[in-house]
C-alpha cells in the first residue's frame, strides 16, 4: 500500500511548517511519495515564492538587475534549511538559476524553481530520493500535458523506488524545456503520481480541514463535508467552491483512487474524502451549497412559441455564434430564458439581440441583470422527499424572491436564481434549514 501526499504552499512556508509536515509523513509508513509546492505565505502580508520568482524573472527579461530579488528568494529557502538544521547549500542551484534567468530561459522555468528547490530541501530532510519532475512529467512543445507518456515514464521510474519527493507544478518537453501547469498546479502533479503508483489514497494537505458545506465568508464556521463524490464536487466547484485545482481530479478518478483533503495545522482532523461513489449518507441530506453572482437573464417572448419547431435552436445559435456560453435555459409555453455570465455577455449583447431578432423574430427580448445562481448539491436528495419544499420554505421565510428554479434529472442538484442582493441571505437560509437544524 502506498499513499501520495501533496503539501500546499502554506504547509511548507517555513521551517516550522516543514517540521509539521515531516511528522505527518513519518507517522504513516504508507506515505511514500511526497509532492511539495513552493513555499507559500507565512502570514497574510507575505508573498508566495512563486510570485517572487515571476517578478524576479520579469526584471531579467527587461534586462534589469535582479540580484536583490533573487537574494530575497534564496533567503526564504535558507531560513527553512537553517531552521531545520540541514547540511545543505543551494549556492550552486542559485548560480545556475541566475545564469538561466540572464539567458532569458522562460518564465515557466523561473516559476518552476519554487517547487524544484523546495523538493530538494524536502528530500534532504526526509532522506527520500529526489526525482526532478522535468524527467518524468511530460509536456508537448505547446505546453499541453501528455498524460499517457507521463504515466508510463513515471511508473517505470518509481517502480523500484521506496520513497521519493517529486516536486509539483512542472514538467518538461522531450527536449528538456520546462513547462508548468496553471497556477495551483501542484495538485495535478500529486494526482498524476497517485495514478502512476496505483496509490491507495491521494492525500492533499492544505490549510483547511477539508471541503466546507458553504462558503466561510458567508457562513460562520461552516461544517466540513466528510464524504463527497466526484460528481458533487464538480457541481460545487463549478459554482465557485474551491480547494483543489479542477484538473487534479481526472488522473485519480480515472484510476479509482480517492482523494483525502487534510489540514497540516490540524492533522487529527479527518478532512474530506472525495470518492467515485459511496453508500455513506450525508448528515444533512444536502452535501453542499455554492453559488456565483453576476448573471443576466435574457427573456425572450413570442406568441405561440410552443408550436414553432426550431425556435430554441435559432435563439441558442445566436449565443453560439458570438462565442457565449449559456448556463441554464428555463422555458414556458411562450417564453424562453437564457442565463449567461454578465461580463461575458455585456460585450456582445447587441450582436446577440439583433441575431435573435433576425433569425427567431420574437415579440420581445428583455434583459434582467444582477442575478445570482445558487446550487444546492447532494446525492442524498434523490432518496429524500421534501428537499425542494424545505429549500423554498426557507427562502420564503427569509424574504428571498426566487427568480428561477432548475433541477437536473439526476436529482443531484437544485439550482436557484435570485437577485445578487439576496445572495448571502439565501445561502444562509438554506444552510440553516439543512445544517443548523440538525446540529
Ligand atoms: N506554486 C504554484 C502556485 O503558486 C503551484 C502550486 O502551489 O500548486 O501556483
Amino acid at each position: 500500500m502506498s499513499k501520495v501526499v501533496k503539501f500546499g504552499g502554506s504547509s511548507l512556508a517555513s521551517a516550522t511548517q516543514f517540521a509539521k509536515v515531516g511528522k505527518i509523513i513519518t507517522s504513516d509508513p504508507d506515505r511514500k511519495y511526497v509532492v511539495p509546492s513552493a513555499p507559500g505565505k507565512r502570514n497574510s502580508a507575505d508573498t508566495k515564492v512563486t510570485d517572487m520568482l515571476y517578478a524576479c524573472y520579469a526584471l531579467a527579461e527587461a534586462d534589469k538587475n535582479f540580484d536583490k530579488e533573487l537574494k530575497k528568494i534564496k533567503e526564504r529557502y535558507d531560513s527553512i534549511i537553517n531552521g531545520l538544521n540541514l547540511k545543505l547549500s543551494l549556492d550552486d542551484e542559485f548560480k545556475t538559476i541566475k545564469e538561466n534567468f540572464t539567458k532569458k530561459i522562460g518564465s515557466q522555468y523561473a516559476a518552476s524553481r519554487g517547487e524544484y528547490l523546495n523538493g530538494i530541501i524536502m528530500a534532504n530532510y526526509l532522506k527520500y530520493e529526489f526525482i526532478d519532475s522535468a524527467e518524468v512529467i511530460m509536456f508537448d512543445d505547446n505546453g499541453e500535458f501528455l498524460p499517457d507518456i507521463t504515466n508510463e515514464k513515471l511508473r517505470a521510474r518509481l517502480k523500484n523506488v521506496k520513497a521519493a519527493v517529486i516536486p509539483g507544478f512542472y514538467g518538461a518537453t522531450k527536449d528538456g524545456v520546462v513547462k508548468t501547469f496553471s497556477r495551483g498546479g501542484s495538485d495535478i502533479t500529486g494526482s498524476i503520481v497517485a495514478r502512476a503508483v496505483h496509490a491507495s489514497c491521494y492525500e492533499n494537505w492544505t490549510d483547511v480541514s477539508g471541503f466546507l458545506v458553504a462558503d466561510p465568508r458567508i457562513i460562520d464556521n461552516p461544517e466540513t463535508i466528510k464524504i463527497i463524490t466526484y460528481r458533487e464536487l464538480r457541481e460545487l466547484s463549478y459554482m465557485g467552491a474551491s480547494v483543489l485545482h479542477e484538473d487534479a481530479v481526472f488522473p485519480v478518478r480515472q484510476a479509482g483512487i480517492p482523494i483525502n483533503i487534510r489540514n497540516t495545522n490540524a492533522p487529527d482532523d479527518e478532512g474530506t474524502m472525495i470518492v467515485e461513489s459511496t453508500c455513506h449518507h450525508s448528515a444533512y441530506t444536502i452535501t453542499g451549497i455554492a453559488g456565483k453572482k453576476g448573471f443576466v437573464a435574457v427573456n425572450i417572448d413570442k406568441d405561440m412559441m410552443n408550436s414553432e419547431v426550431g425556435f430554441g435552436r435559432k435563439v441558442l445559435s445566436a449565443f453560439e455564434e458570438n462565442g457565449i456560453n449559456f448556463e441554464h435555459v428555463p422555458s414556458g409555453i411562450d417564453t424562453m430564458t437564457v442565463f449567461v455570465h454578465e461580463p461575458e455577455f455585456e460585450k456582445k449583447e447587441q450582436a446577440v439581440i439583433s441575431e435573435i431578432k433576425r433569425t427567431a423574430h420574437p415579440d420581445s427580448i428583455e434583459l434582467e441583470t444582477d442575478l445570482a445562481l445558487i446550487a444546492v448539491v447532494g446525492r442524498g436528495m434523490k432518496s429524500t422527499r421534501g428537499t425542494a419544499g424545505r429549500i423554498f420554505a426557507a427562502l420564503a421565510h427569509a424574504n428571498v424572491n426566487v427568480k428561477m428554479i432548475d433541477q437536473g434529472s439526476s436529482e443531484l442538484n437544485i439550482i436557484i436564481g435570485v437577485s445578487n442582493s439576496d445572495f448571502d441571505t439565501a445561502i444562509r437560509a438554506i444552510y440553516d434549514i439543512f445544517v443548523k437544524t440538525q446540529l
